[in-house]
């Protein structure tokens, strides 16, 4: 049988990474951060010294470029044609172009594809902003992650200063401002909660207490699909 898909959407800084890890290790799953890859395409499309605003030359160098994603030392890196670009991916200017890059249909076309083969066998957690709509809208489980700005804005700072990267935090709130608005209203798959997927506002659990809450509402849906 088909082992589960479990699609967690939301915006920035919901802490959508940290939880998704976490179910997919209490279930042996394996998780696939599909953030990261829009990243690692911006992170090419400047290196590549190509403008975001130019869809046709960012899209043939989407087409071209191999991404993959790898665990070193127990930790999911991101691979652009043969290189680790993990950390390059976090940087401002990364962040900055994701968005715009993302919201380029070619780019979206060819990821989408790439995240449907990789979650052919099923047995994973999926995050990102339109897996429970777009690329596995028949998901088991769909969970759309939120918290409120302040708390979301506070967390991407500890998170950036942990990778020891500098974070102001009124910039960082007003970037993620910015980066929500243009993620929500595009028109290629929006950031928007499926109408069937189950809101976990998280600003007042704990990562563990939201694990928790993700594993009850699988082990439920388990249940169901038995009975
Ligand atoms: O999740 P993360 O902040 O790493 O995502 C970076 C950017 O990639 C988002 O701002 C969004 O524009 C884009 N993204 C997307 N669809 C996804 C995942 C991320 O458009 N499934």
């Amino acid at each position: 049988m088909h082992k589960p898909i479990i699609a967690i959407d939301g915006p920035a800084g919901a802490g959508k990474s940290t939880v998704a890890k976490g179910v997919a290790d209490r279930l042996g799953y394996l998780y696939i951060d599909t953030g990261a890859m829009y990243r690692a395409i911006a992170w090419k499309v400047l290196q590549a010294g190509i403008a975001v605003s130019d869809a046709k030359s960012v899209v043939a160098l989407a087409m071209r470029t191999r991404i993959r994603l790898s665990i070193v030392d127990g930790e999911q890196h991101v691979f652009a044609d043969g290189e680790d670009v993990s950390r390059q991916i976090r940087s401002p200017e990364a962040t900055r172009a994701a968005s715009p890059v993302s919201a380029i249909p070619g780019v979206r076309k060819r990821l989408v594809e790439l995240q449907r083969e990789m979650a052919e066998e099923g047995g994973v957690v999926m995050e990102g902003r339109d897996i429970g709509t777009v690329v596995f809208p028949n998901a088991q489980v769909k969970i759309f992650l939120t918290a409120s700005a302040e708390q979301r804005a506070e967390r991407r700072v500890k998170q950036m200063r942990e990778m020891g990267l500098e974070a102001d935090i009124k910039q960082i709130a007003a970037e993620m401002r910015d980066r929500d608005l243009r993620d929500s209203s595009r028109a290629d798959a929006p950031l928007t909660q499926a109408p069937d997927a189950i809101l976990v506002d998280t600003d007042h659990m704990t990562v563990d207490q939201v694990i928790d809450a993700i594993v009850a509402v699988y082990n439920r849906a388990e249940a169901a699909e038995e009975a």
